[in-house]
């Protein structure tokens, strides 16, 4: 199918890969219009919590680091143009034993693309920031590493996306995507029928309602608790100069941030995935799930922080409930429908799509306006499929 540059598009979704799909789109000149069921920047899909880190030394594959790089420049280029600071550089220091094959696979991306980084005994590890590290552990640093600030590129997307003639619809629940000669006909929960050349399905934890055929039962989506802590008063100056950090702890991936007030005033911490048998880490409705926090979703945290990083230890200052869509393989999908190639796909993030999000847009843009070009083959729905 060819979309002129004429077409419609509608995109459905509006949080982190809607806009940045919307704003790619927008800027190449084609109509968009995004439906959106709650607003802009919310806390009840996969994007709450303020911040997001960016790091290049990427054990999730190499094959990341120059899509990585791509959206590095972009934002970069986004903040410029908006004159608002998006990314924080504050360096990445990831740490964990030398016979972890995810950790090693970090440093193994920053050596095939050629990322800057330090390798760093224990000793000099602990010497430079307050963890926990036992002797046989090592350190990688990347000064590359850093975070973005959610609300604020969020703001920068769409206001670009606007100033570029996109119209964002809001409160607007999608049903049903069908298909007629004339194009793709999205459905709303109201009965309303949005007509267009091509649609755009960005809909996070919710892909799977909207297009329950496609890849059944293999987008799971998982609950994840941030939070964030209040340290002793005299450790504050220095948990403020922290680079974000994560650890390849035997008990799992936790991470976290310096002390700042993005959002909230605190120090944020979390775990990413656990290596361990944790009998709540099962999956959820997006529309049920459970929002408060619970002892067993701290327990975890407070024992990381007790045994690797005790200058954390502290008052639970609040939290956000988010949701990560995962794919059997952890890697992203971009790809067209196989019902309908007029429909352009972009969901399982698996909990590391933000950093991405401008250039997942273009690849969206991309796939809309030019009916040959092919997504990237890790990122076909048929590796999902298959997996
Ligand atoms: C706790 C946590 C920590 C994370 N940390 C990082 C990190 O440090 N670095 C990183 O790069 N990534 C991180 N991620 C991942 C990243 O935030 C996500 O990959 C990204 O936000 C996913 O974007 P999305 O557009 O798919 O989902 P969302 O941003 O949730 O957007 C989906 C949108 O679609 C809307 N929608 C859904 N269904 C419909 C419908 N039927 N009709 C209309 N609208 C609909 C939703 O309301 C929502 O606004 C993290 C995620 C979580 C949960």
């Amino acid at each position: 199918m060819t979309v002129s540059s004429k077409a419609s598009v509608i995109v459905v979704g509006g949080g982190t890969m809607g806009l940045a799909s919307a704003w790619a789109l927008a800027r190449a000149g084609i109509p968009v219009t995004v439906l959106e069921q709650f607003g802009h920047v919310h806390d009840r899909g996969s994007h709450s919590g303020f911040t997001r880190i960016i790091r290049q030394a990427y054990h999730e594959g190499a094959n990341y680091v120059p899509l990585v790089q791509r959206a590095d420049r972009l934002w970069r280029d986004l903040s410029e143009r908006n004159r608002v600071e998006l990314l924080i550089r504050t360096g990445l220091v990831e740490i964990g034993p030398p016979s972890d094959p995810e950790f090693m696979n970090s440093i193994a991306a920053c050596d095939s693309h050629g990322v800057a980084y330090e390798r760093l005994d224990a000793a000099e590890t602990r010497r430079r920031w307050p963890f926990e590290v036992p002797d046989e552990w090592v350190a990688c640093f990347t000064p590359s590493g850093g975070y973005l600030r959610v609300g604020p590129c969020f703001d920068a997307l769409r206001d670009e996306a606007i100033a570029a003639g996109a119209r964002f619809v809001y409160d607007v629940r999608v049903a049903a995507i069908g298909s007629t000669t004339a194009g793709p006909v999205v459905i709303d929960h109201g009965e309303n029928r949005w007509s267009a050349d091509a649609v755009v399905v960005t809909a996070g934890a919710w892909l799977p309602m909207v297009l329950p055929e496609l890849l059944p039962g293999r987008l799971t989506r998982l609950r994840r608790v941030l939070t964030w802590w209040k340290p002793a008063p005299e450790l504050i100056d220095e948990l403020a100069t922290l680079p974000v950090w994560a650890t390849f702890d035997p008990r799992g991936f936790f991470y976290g941030f310096p002390w700042s007030s993005e959002g909230i005033t605190g120090l944020k911490l979390a775990r990413h995935t656990t290596r361990e048998v944790d009998p709540s880490d099962v999956p959820v409705d997006p529309d049920e799930v459970d929002r408060s926090v619970h002892p067993h979703d701290l327990e975890p945290l407070r024992r990381f922080v007790a045994e690797r990083f005790p200058a954390a230890v502290g008052e639970l200052v609040d939290h956000r409930v988010c949701m990560y869509t995962t794919t059997p393989s952890w890697d992203f999908v971009i790809d067209r429908s196989p019902a309908d190639p007029r429909v352009i796909i972009a969901g399982g993030f698996s909990g590391h799509g933000f950093k991405f999000a401008p250039a997942i847009g273009e690849l969206v843009r991309d796939l809309v306006l030019r009916p040959n070009s092919v997504p990237p083959a890790e990122f076909a729905l048929t590796r999902q499929a298959a997996t």
